[in-house]
């Protein structure tokens, strides 16, 4: 499971501005389309591909609210107890204040791994940046100018080397037949309805795989023919209050779930339409690559009338993931989930295709004839060659030049294009970008 790493600072100090600066990445920028919304305190930092980690920006720690906004701030507080690492961000202009003092104060109560991170060194000395900081005591402190995004390797590397090994306290046995799927969604969309369901109906728990870290367990299943692995999602256990609900969706886990998994279905309320969350939970699939399939739960409660009107909304609402199936459900009733588990298995098949070298390579070359990328500021990008650089998704790594100037609708069009050609379904296509040959 992904390693957790929090920002903990005053306000002010710039926790959002290096909260993007380490999670925005170009394919998330690609993805940048209206109706695509993304978390603005959870993210996935991918800048170090070998071992990304899950960057919290835990905006309230101080306070002691009542009701949903405790919620909120309890589930803030209560991801830097869990870190595996805090990064206490200050800011190097203005130097310790007595607010620093406090969260310092917190900081050693809870005495997790924690690097001082001495933000806003764009130019100033950061070494005596960091020194008007000595008081709290750290070895060593990592210098950044997150605006600039200047400090940010050595900052990666630092952080790296504080973080748990990957795969420590590993335990699952991977059998590479079984598909692992993750049924995520905001809160009451009916993802615990569903699940219990099938493994009611199924009947063949063959196991529950104990997690890696911490609580999470993981069930694997069979159906049809085929086998599954259900990651654990959290949420998908007993609950309560509405609050109790709030605090046990957690983004982490659901984060952490679309990372594990190969298929990720997203779960609606098709009374509810996509709302905000929706979509915040579809980015955070986009982000990962991974293949997905929507599946608009309680069909079962709706008129004609209103069925036509869900459809209208969805196709309105869903038009940036158009490649994602959407299969029409009723957890409580049982209905749609041979469609589902069809769609599953679609998305699985393409997100697995091996691509030919030749095969891509011509596909470059027809889309490139069929519409060549734009001069941009009098240069014009020059796409050379292709060929295959993975799957899952699958990925295609293009050498050229000028490859910077390609602007996003070009990634896009290539994308589609490449799907289109290779029938895929479900899946994203991934271009990598290589200067030179
Ligand atoms: P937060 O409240 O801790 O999340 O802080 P923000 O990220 O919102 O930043 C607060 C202010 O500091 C904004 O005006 C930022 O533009 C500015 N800021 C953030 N990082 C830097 C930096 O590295 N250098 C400078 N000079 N300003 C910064
Ligand atoms: P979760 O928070 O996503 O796990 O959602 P739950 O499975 O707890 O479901 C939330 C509520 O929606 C419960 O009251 C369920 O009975 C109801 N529900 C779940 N699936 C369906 C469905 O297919 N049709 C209808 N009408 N209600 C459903």
């Amino acid at each position: 499971m992904l390693p957790l790493v929090a920002l903990v600072g005053r306000p002010n100090v710039g926790k959002s501005t290096l909260f993007n600066a380490l999670t925005r990445t170009r394919d998330a920028l690609v993805h940048d389309e209206p109706g695509v919304t993304r978390d603005r305190n959870y993210g996935i930092c991918r800048l170090t591909p070998e071992r990304p980690f899950v960057l919290v920006d835990t905006g309230g720690i101080g306070g002691e609210e009542e009701g949903l906004a405790g919620a909120t701030a309890r589930q803030s507080r209560a991801a830097a107890e869990e870190a595996d690492l805090v990064l206490f961000v200050v800011d190097g202009r203005e130097g310790p204040s007595s607010l620093d003092d406090e969260l310092m104060q917190w900081l050693r109560r809870h005495s997790r791994p924690t690097l001082l991170v001495v933000n806003k060194t764009d130019g100033i000395d950061a070494r005596q940046a960091i020194a008007e900081f000595s008081r709290y005591g750290f070895d060593d402190a990592s210098a950044v100018s997150s605006a600039h995004r200047t400090g940010i390797d050595d900052l990666l590397d630092d952080v790296l080397a504080r973080l748990p090994e990957e795969g420590s306290g590993e335990v699952l046995d991977d059998d590479p037949e079984r598909v692992r799927i993750a049924f995520i969604g905001r809160p009451n969309v009916g993802k615990s309805t569903l699940v219990n369901r099938l493994l009611g109906e199924e009947r063949m728990i063959a196991s529950d795989v104990p997690g890696t870290t911490r609580d999470s367990i993981s069930v694997d299943l069979e159906r049809d023919g085929r086998k599954y692995r259900l990651i654990d999602t959290a949420g998908i256990r007993r609950k309560g209050r509405v609050e109790e609900a709030v605090e046990k969706f957690s983004v982490i886990k659901t984060l952490q779930a679309i990372e594990e998994c190969q298929v990720a279905v997203v779960m609606l309320d098709a009374s509810e339409g996509v709302t905000e969350q929706d979509a915040t939970v579809l980015g955070a699939v986009l982000d990962a690559g991974r293949a997905l399939v929507v599946a608009v739960n309680k069909w079962d409660g709706l008129t004609t009338y209103q069925r036509e009107q869900v459809e209208a909304l969805l196709s309105r609402k869903l038009t940036f993931v158009p490649w994602a199936e959407n299969v029409r459900i009723s957890a409580v009733h049982g209905s749609g989930l041979r469609e589902l588990f069809k769609a599953i298995h679609r998305a699985h098949l393409s997100a697995t295709r091996e691509l030919g070298t030749s095969e891509v390579t011509k596909a470059l070359e027809a889309a490139y004839t069929a519409n060549p990328p734009p001069t941009v500021r009098g240069h014009v990008p020059k796409l050379r060659f292709a060929h295959p650089g993975g799957t899952n998704p699958p990925t295609v790594v293009i050498h050229g030049s000028r490859l910077k100037s390609l602007p996003q609708s070009y990634h896009r069009y290539l994308e589609n294009f490449f799907r289109k050609r290779f029938k895929l379904v479900g899946t994203p296509v991934r271009f990598v970008f290589k200067e030179g040959d």
